[in-house]
């Protein structure tokens, strides 16, 4: 018996770009053999199409964008399962990245469906997709990081200059202004004076009524991939080493000139402390599944962890599917792997 296999992806999200990218690759991997894969994209508007069953990889994602050609169901888990017809699935893969997918809304959907989901669960995908809470979590739980302020698009409107006062009293420059519930590095502004700061609240403000601005680091930067549920697994380390000034979405998804280093030059001990602070991360967000997280490295030795990203970029070309292949695991097999924890977490529910 084939695994029925749901795919979404796309996504009403700044990161709706990367999902297609993401799904292309998955469908490549997926042996069908043991998946039957079914396709459903979810438009830039937040239309959900259904696609026929693929039997194979695509050439184009543009194949993916299913448009008048599919289905649109209504994702409401209360009123119409899913699918419009009888059809189930034994798991779903939210390939989604950024709010409204990444961030447990879908996530919450599908636990009142009862079908099982890679991934990580509502809490943590919200917790771990909204920079605030997520800091304020690794601070609890005491790992070391930046210092931040966070402002509202409301309070900020009333007074703006009274923001930018705060922020250069309490971090100075450079400091990083990042739309708090995003990824991809959409909206994030590096700023060295107070012009810039301006413009960066007005640019991150346009994708989140929240932002979080952060005092500024030099400093490598090193990621891991975490695996698991319970019991965490933590891969080598690999580095980022953007050719611009920091790793910017065009240097991510445009330029392509960003070299990964796998695994990463690290001495061991820094390696092992990353290591213990990832599964601490892992634990402190209630994080299951897998989850990549973003750590800087500076010369004094500091150790600072930067985020989490609970479904990263998963390209074979992207960090987390990458560090998993120099620790082991190839990438049709680290998706299999997914797929088995998932369905694990959904028995241990039951
Ligand atoms: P993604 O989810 O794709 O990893 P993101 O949108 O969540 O990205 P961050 O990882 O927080 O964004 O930041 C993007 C990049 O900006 C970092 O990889 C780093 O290059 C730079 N950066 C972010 N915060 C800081 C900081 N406090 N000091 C120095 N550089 C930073
Ligand atoms: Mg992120
Ligand atoms: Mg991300
Ligand atoms: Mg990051």
């Amino acid at each position: 018996m084939k695994i029925n296999i749901c795919l979404l992806y796309g996504g009403k999200s700044a990161e709706h770009e990367v999902s297609l990218q993401t799904a292309k690759a998955v469908i490549q991997a997926l042996d069908t053999n043991k998946f039957a894969i079914h396709p459903i994209f979810i438009s830039k508007e937040g239309n959900w199409i259904k696609g026929p069953e693929l039997s194979g990889p695509v050439e184009n994602v543009k194949e993916l964008e299913f448009g008048r050609n599919g289905k649109e169901i209504v994702p409401n888990a209360l009123s119409s399962k899913l699918t419009a017809d009888e059809e189930s699935y034994d798991v779903v893969f939210p390939l989604l990245h950024g709010p409204n997918g990444e961030d447990g809304t879908v996530q919450g959907m599908l636990e009142l469906l009862n079908i099982p989901y890679v991934g990580n669960g509502v809490l943590a995908s919200s917790a771990g997709m909204d920079k605030v809470i997520m800091k304020n979590l690794f601070a609890h739980e005491g790992l070391d990081q930046v210092n931040y302020v966070w402002f509202i698009r409301s309070t900020w409107e009333g007074s703006p200059e009274r923001a930018y006062d705060q922020v250069e009293k309490e971090l100075g420059y450079p400091c990083f202004v990042k739309p708090a519930n995003l990824g991809s590095s959409v909206g994030i502004s590096k700023c060295e004076n107070r012009a810039e700061l301006t413009e960066a609240f007005v640019e991150a403000f346009k994708y989140d009524r929240k932002i979080i601005v952060e005092e500024g680091v030099t400093a490598r930067e090193i990621e891991v991939g975490v695996l698991g549920n319970d019991f965490p697994e933590v891969s080598i380390a690999g580095e980022i080493v953007p050719k611009s000034d920091f790793y910017d979405y065009k240097s991510k998804y445009i330029d392509g000139d960003t070299a990964l280093i796998i695994p990463a030059d690290i001495p061991t001990e820094q390696y092992v402390t990353i290591k213990k602070m990832a599964a601490r991360a892992f634990k402190a967000l209630d994080c299951s599944g897998l989850a990549r997280m973003d750590f800087f490295v500076t010369k004094e030795g500091r150790t600072i962890i930067n985020e989490v990203n609970t479904m990263p970029g998963f390209t074979p070309f992207s960090m987390f599917p990458l560090v998993w292949k120099h620790t082991g695991l190839e990438y049709p097999q680290l998706i299999e792997r997914m797929v088995q924890l998932a369905l694990e977490r959904h028995e241990e529910k039951q």
